[in-house]
């Protein structure tokens, strides 16, 4: 018997501020937030640090989590090559985006099958009835709607500061390295990819646009907001401190994702404002040009109506 009710699933290009909208719903009681789950198959065990400060291997929430699951050495190596073949685009692609056609997909049904025993024990283990899955990728958010437990919270940001957050270095005290610095390019096709991903799964599933800077201007207003549009509800209220605070939930035990997620005490709510002054000014056109043809792909309407 399945223990989880609702997951959801945070979708979204890098740095479009999933950390701060995970920690925010684990602030409520009865959800459990964990960030990029799917860190769980494809980092070494050795590279992941737990939000709580512990290394993975010595980390005995995880341990109980994995054990309960039933995953055993076998399960965590035969992840890998499973998404590897269905968390593709050109797989979902091939399936015409359809969720009927990739439900009858036998790879699909045991990725699943997976997926959902860890989100029971995840479940079981930190007495929640929702989880918070934030591992962003577009495929994964095509996977997971195969279950009608999972709904998609897509995050917007504008495409610029996504990018010039790319191309500015920060210290990721969880993997002890500076964080990736992708190429100008790259950062763009992968937030092309993520708003299209989830623009064509809001016509099929549920899923709502969740924009960064009203997140921040107005946080309660926006969840609650997407969370009706979703038609979910969660267990417990988040719990504000103001209108732009929260107090953190206990027990947080985040895979990987920012830096900020190890940060304790009061969750201060408010947009980071993106640093030009750290891009080289030979790049400061093509960055500009390619959030401006970024805005013109994705205009707000290109969301369907989340279907119910
Ligand atoms: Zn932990």
């Amino acid at each position: 018997m399945g223990a989880v009710k609702q997951v959801i699933y945070i979708s979204g290009s890098g740095r479009s501020g999933s950390t701060l909208l995970e920690r925010i719903l684990h602030s409520a009681p009865g959800a459990c937030s964990v960030g990029e789950l799917h860190c769980l198959w494809r980092l070494p065990a050795d590279a992941i640090t737990c939000s709580c400060g512990a290394p993975f291997a010595a980390d005995d929430r995880w341990r109980r989590i994995v054990a309960e699951a039933g995953f055993d050495r076998a399960t965590l190596e035969e992840l890998p090559a499973l998404e590897g073949t269905v968390c593709r685009s050109g797989f979902i692609a091939r399936h015409r985006f359809s969720l009927d056609s990739l439900r009858a997909d036998p790879q699909v049904q045991r990725f699943l099958a997976l997926q959902f025993r860890l989100f029971d024990a995840i479940a079981r283990v930190s007495g929640s009835s929702l989880v918070v899955d934030s591992s962003k990728a577009g495929p994964r958010a095509w996977l997971l709607a195969c279950d009608p437990r999972v709904a998609v919270l897509h995050l917007h940001r504008d495409p610029a500061d996504v990018i010039v957050s790319w191309r500015s270095v920060k210290f990721d005290p969880g993997l002890g390295t500076a964080m990736q610095r992708i190429p100008v390019r790259a950062a763009a096709l992968d937030w092309w990819k993520a708003d299209r991903f989830a623009a064509l799964l809001a016509r099929v599933h549920p899923v709502a646009r969740v924009d960064y800077q009203e997140l921040c201007r107005a946080p309660r207003a926006a969840l609650a907001a997407a969370l009706a549009t979703l038609g979910v509800t969660l267990p417990g209220e988040p719990q504000w401190l103001g209108p732009d605070a929260v107090e953190p939930g206990d027990n947080y035990h985040s895979l990987n994702g920012n830096p900020d997620r190890f940060d304790n005490g009061p969750l201060r709510i408010a947009a980071r404002r993106v640093d030009w002054s750290r891009i080289a000014a030979a790049e400061r056109p093509l960055i500009r040009l390619a959030a401006g043809a970024l805005r013109v792909l994705s205009p707000r309407k290109s969301f369907g109506q989340a279907v119910r």
